[in-house]
């Protein structure tokens, strides 16, 4: 399953630096200028280093009879974030000892803890992603997980029309219709969104000449919160989400299910790739596969762990 993942990710344009995975998306751009997005865009952009080599002062203070000190010395070298929730649940039991399970065997321990649904050492490790070419409504979808999350989003009140970007749906890429009158609304949207803040910075502005930085500020939120109500639920809105494993593994269970939202699905299993690149083990129970459509799924026998 795992060279199945591996070949998914390189199809999807995913490539590993510096230890870190990530899916590009290009950029396209209408006749006009305007630029949009086709696919999600996921960069991992932290994850887990874990002091192992930090254990060994408190394992020297048991008794040498126990055995606890070769703990640190195991030498098969886990993922950081395997490594981490592993020795969370091993310090549970005092698990330390010659009979502990080694990390040759940490697959087999994971899958023992989330199939009894044991999964509250898999909070230690958190990964954080840079997401892009995503929509405002995939981003309302993402952002109602609460539990184990934190999300940054752009504020459209305090950026302005410069950076705006949308994202095409992947049903409008296939059709030319749906395609062109795609181009032509965000092309439009950009256009009344450039002449509606244009037209509020001048009332703002008028008989008030030298306003104060601080004032401009705030002037500029009030233009950009009233302009981006014509703005559609197909503008970018970028983030940086970050996500303990075990509600990761939540919300992938949730969003790349068959039946999820076809962007958010994209999104999801965009996620799962890069999670399982960088720690085979901590996301080992996962099936990727292909939908009739050509687009992918994932599930595990073990939800909501
Ligand atoms: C296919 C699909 C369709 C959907 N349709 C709609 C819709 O029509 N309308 C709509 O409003 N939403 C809809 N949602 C959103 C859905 O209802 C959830 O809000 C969203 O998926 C977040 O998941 P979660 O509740 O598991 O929360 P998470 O924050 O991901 O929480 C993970 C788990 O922690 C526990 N938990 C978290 N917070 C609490 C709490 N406050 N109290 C007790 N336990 C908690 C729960 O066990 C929860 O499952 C849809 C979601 C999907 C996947």
């Amino acid at each position: 399953m795992k060279e199945h993942a591996a070949e998914i990710f390189r199809e999807l344009g995913g490539e590993v630096l510096s230890g870190y995975p990530a899916i590009h998306s290009p950029v396209f751009r209408t006749a006009s200028g305007t630029p949009y997005l086709r696919a999600p865009g996921v960069v991992m952009v932290a994850k887990p280093q874990t002091n192992l080599e930090g254990l060994a002062g408190f394992l020297e203070g048991f008794d040498a009879g126990l055995g606890f000190t070769q703990y640190v010395r195991d030498p098969i070298r886990l993922p950081d974030s395997s490594q981490l929730c592993k020795s969370a649940g091993q310090i549970c039991y005092m698990s330390f000892g010659p009979r502990r399970t080694k990390n040759d065997n940490a697959a087999g321990y994971f899958e023992r803890l989330v199939s009894s649904g044991h999964g509250s050492v898999l909070e230690h490790a958190n990964f954080s992603f840079l997401l892009y070419g995503i929509s405002r409504s995939t981003t309302h979808e993402l952002v109602r997980h609460r539990a184990g999350v934190g999300f940054s989003q752009v504020s459209q009140r305090y950026v302005s029309g410069n950076v705006l970007r949308f994202v095409e749906r992947p049903e409008y890429r296939q059709d030319d219709e749906l395609h062109r009158l795609f181009e032509e609304r965000i092309d439009r949207a950009r256009r009344e969104y450039e002449e509606l803040a244009e037209r509020l910075i001048g009332l703002q502005s008028e008989g008030d000449a030298a306003l104060s930085a601080d004032y401009r500020t705030d002037a500029r939120k009030k233009v950009q919160q009233t302009a981006r109500s014509l703005l559609p639920n197909e503008t970018e809105a970028p983030m940086i989400f970050t996500g303990n494993v075990r509600a990761l593994r939540h919300i992938i269970e949730m969003r790349a299910d068959a039946h999820a939202e076809s962007e958010i699905r994209a999104l999801a299993v965009r996620l799962f790739l890069c999670l399982v690149i960088s720690d085979p083990i901590l996301f080992g129970d996962y099936e990727i596969s292909e939908l009739p459509d050509g687009s992918h799924t994932v599930s595990t026998p073990y939800r909501k762990a």
